[in-house]
């Protein structure tokens, strides 16, 4: 069995009682079967507790109303299950988050979750680029048969994610031009799957590759290019992000000061008018954006973001061809962090510190990636685009 991780996977540790916005509220926790028949033979007081408090239809615990705070979170923000039976007695949803697994033929992929407050610090305070430590041991997983997974599409995806990686990592290049690479490269290959020819897509890893080399090779040159065909571009930036803002609208909250921010930032970044939106940005981008002082901050943070979303869902593809929606979804979702920084900055009186971009980035995890209902509402629009 081959299992992967981010090199600072170990580095977790949770915040309990000191975490900002616990993860013990505002979801609703899932409980798996084995825990289920666990506290269903639990005697006592805190038996009756927990037959009381937990939706056995759905396996779900209950919530309190307000703040949908799990019933068995207390008033110092501490679980009762673990203090009061042990910690093993963790239902698995609470046990792992906010580490997350994906299962592949033969690999167990290990990642944080982006939407837990500590697990955001840890990534976006990364200095050093991101590595992916990958082992093997002589453990057998059950294996996957064809009509689960076509092998060989995962072995080109994982390949191209490799280059993806090399890519991404790459600090001489701009963030906006490692992203536009990564970008071809997925768009390439979901051409060849869609027209049957598969077989074409190591080719389009290799050429993906050289382009890559040359453009280390003509760092100048190639940002300059970038750069002046940017230029041409401003016009539709504001028109294809006020186009984008409406995947939200069609998504479901999962807490209304998140639908409160959304249509403050509509009213303060957007709904003044190009013209208004290119000037906010300007003024961003000399004081904490990529024109500025902290440029290598802002690099690095897109960086780091761009790694957690390709690690994280690319390879998924192998199950829904979904090459280019796995990437559109990671290039979104670093584009509206920083629009919810810029505007955090907007809020703050044109300030920021990195408190506010970690939780900015938890903030939109939560809302966004981590709810499956809503992560499913962006792939499909994303794999209208
Ligand atoms: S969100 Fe993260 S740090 Fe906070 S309580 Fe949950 S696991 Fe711990």
């Amino acid at each position: 069995m081959r299992y992967t991780k981010p090199h600072f996977y170990d580095t977790f540790e949770c915040l309990a009682d000191r975490c900002p916005d616990t993860c013990c509220a505002g979801w609703q926790i899932v409980i798996d079967e084995d825990s289920l028949d666990k506290y269903e033979q639990v005697e006592g007081p805190f038996g009756n507790r927990l037959a009381n408090s937990i939706d056995w239809e759905e396996g779900t615990f209950l919530q309190y109303e307000r703040e949908r705070r799990c019933a068995f979170l207390n008033e110092q923000n501490f679980c009762d299950i673990y203090t009061e039976l042990a910690p093993d007695a963790l239902c698995d949803t609470c046990r792992m988050y906010p580490r997350h697994i994906e299962m592949y033929d033969g690999l167990r992929e290990e990642s944080l979750s982006l939407s837990c407050p500590e697990a955001a610090r840890i990534m976006l305070t990364c200095q050093e680029p991101t590595q992916i430590l990958s082992w093997e041991t002589e453990e057998e997983e059950d294996s996957f048969d064809e009509d689960e997974m076509d092998f060989l599409l995962f072995t080109r995806v994982e390949d191209a994610r490799e280059v993806m990686f090399q890519i991404l990592r790459e600090r001489r290049l701009d963030i906006r031009q490692r992203m536009t690479m990564v970008e071809m490269l997925a768009e390439k290959m979901q051409q060849c799957v869609d027209e049957c020819r598969d077989y074409e897509i190591d080719d389009v890893i290799i050429e993906a590759e050289e382009a890559f080399r040359e453009a280390c090779n003509a760092i100048d040159l190639s940002l300059k290019d970038m750069m002046d065909k940017e230029e041409d571009n401003i016009p539709d930036v504001y028109s294809a992000l006020c186009r984008e803002f409406t995947v939200f609208k069609e998504m479901e909250l999962l807490r209304d000061e998140w639908g409160q921010t959304l249509d403050h930032m509509w009213s303060v970044l957007y709904a003044g008018g190009r013209e208004q939106y290119e000037e906010l940005c300007s003024r961003f981008d000399q004081t904490y954006g990529c024109d500025s002082k902290y440029r290598e901050d802002w690099q690095r943070i897109g960086e780091q973001l761009m790694m957690f979303f390709v690690y994280t869902y690319f390879c998924g593809a192998v199950y829904d061809e979904w090459i280019a929606t796995k990437i559109r979804m990671a290039t979104f979702s670093v584009r509206w962090i920083q629009e919810l920084v810029r505007y955090r900055w907007w809020e703050n009186g044109e300030k920021l510190t990195m408190e506010n971009v970690i939780q900015m980035s938890w903030r939109y995890a939560r809302e966004v990636e981590h709810s499956d209902e809503n992560l499913g509402i962006l792939e499909e629009w994303l794999q209208g685009e």
